[in-house]
């Protein structure tokens, strides 16, 4: 049986070698006699599950042992209301960078509980670039400056971390973790959704400068505060167990494929050749200024877009499947994550010249 190439924003693509693993692994956990979705939280098995994939997350990230690694639920989503809650402590304010779909959401989220200053935003460009930093109207008293390092419907990729002196840095990094070296200790809070570089859905993960901790607003949520979270090793409720254990995979498996710096390697030259292939092409477009391209998440559209659904169809037939843009841009989108092979940009890009050959 051939696995078809799933370009799918998330959830995505997973190693194949990880759910071989996890098959095997389905009806027996290493001699248990059960399998992970079975254990309790609470058994020494599962512990050693969850400890052992945090550690190889801290190895691969290089996150020291000033920060707090917690796995929680709900999403990245959960996060745009967690983040406010928990890291505005005595401040009222926090400054926002708005460069599309996902910034959006973090800040409508937060001005429900903070007076959230938007210190640059590039909807005057149509969100395809990065407001350039010395134009940002950030604050110095703000309880922590906001930004979305990789906006997965727009295609927009920061390509430097954002200074911004002692106001604590909040990354979303949902759809660009773990795809190349980052400075982690630039960073006061960074989180993830986990269904595109780290697992399945179900699980996202938050990486947190232990110093932020404590602060929480008395009305957060118990299961959205930080430090309850931390001190009970991300167990203070039934956690997403089977998740957690697939990530631990997947952070094996990114070891074993050289961490990632092999993997900003290997996800830089599969971005590359799928932009030169568009922008060499005249049939496809990228609307993005080509400083900020996502090596994540690359949208194109057809020249003919009568013929968008042609395109879709043959992709399908051809196993190259999910290439369907977001519903609030149309056009196409091809989601190149750690797990998606070199060989699924090569077979895109050799359908998308066949096809622009034929019918373009
Ligand atoms: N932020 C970004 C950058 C995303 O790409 C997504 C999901 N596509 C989210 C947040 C929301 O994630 P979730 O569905 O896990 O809440």
């Amino acid at each position: 049986m051939s696995r078809a190439f799933n370009f799918c924003a998330g959830p995505a693509t997973l190693p194949e070698a990880v759910l071989k693993q996890a098959q095997d692994e389905m009806l027996d956990w290493r001699g248990s006699g059960m399998s992970v979705m079975e254990m309790s939280h609470r058994s020494e098995a599962f512990i050693e599950i969850a400890e052992t994939a945090e550690q190889d997350l801290r190895e691969l990230a290089g996150i020291s042992d000033d920060y707090a690694v917690l796995f929680m639920q709900g999403g990245a989503s959960s996060q745009f209301s967690a983040i406010p809650l928990n890291l505005l402590g005595d401040r009222t304010g926090a400054d926002y960078i708005n460069t599309g779909i996902w910034s959006k959401k973090a800040i409508a989220e937060a001005a429900r509980y903070a007076d959230v200053n938007v210190a640059a935003s590039s909807s005057d460009q149509g969100f395809s670039t990065v407001p350039d930093p010395s134009t940002w109207n950030t604050r110095a008293d703000a309880a922590y400056l906001h930004y979305t390092p990789n906006e997965t419907i727009g295609g927009v990729e920061y390509d430097f971390i954002p200074e911004c002196g002692d106001v604590p840095l909040v990354a979303d990094l949902s759809s660009t973790i773990l795809s190349r070296p980052l400075d982690v200790s630039r960073f006061g809070l960074i989180y993830a959704g986990a269904q595109k570089n780290i697992g399945p859905s179900g699980l996202v993960v938050i990486i947190v400068r232990k110093d932020l901790l404590g602060k929480a607003r008395p009305e957060t949520p118990t299961m959205l505060n930080y430090q309850v979270i931390a001190d009970n090793g991300s167990m203070y409720n039934t956690p997403a167990t089977y998740s957690w254990y697939l990530a631990g995979l997947v952070f094996k498996w990114l070891k074993e494929q050289g961490g990632v710096a092999a993997m900003g390697e290997l996800n830089e030259r599969k971005a590359r050749k799928l932009y030169d292939f568009i922008d060499a092409n005249e049939f496809y477009a990228n609307p993005v200024d080509p400083r900020y391209r996502s090596w994540m998440n690359v949208p194109f559209t057809l020249a003919d877009e009568a013929l968008n659904a042609d395109f879709l169809k043959g992709a399908d037939e051809r196993g190259l499947l999910n290439l369907k843009g977001h519903r609030s841009v149309g056009g196409m989108r091809a989601s190149l994550y750690n797990a998606m092979p070199e060989a699924g940009v090569d077979a895109l890009i050799d359908y998308m010249a066949s096809f622009a050959r034929e019918r373009g």
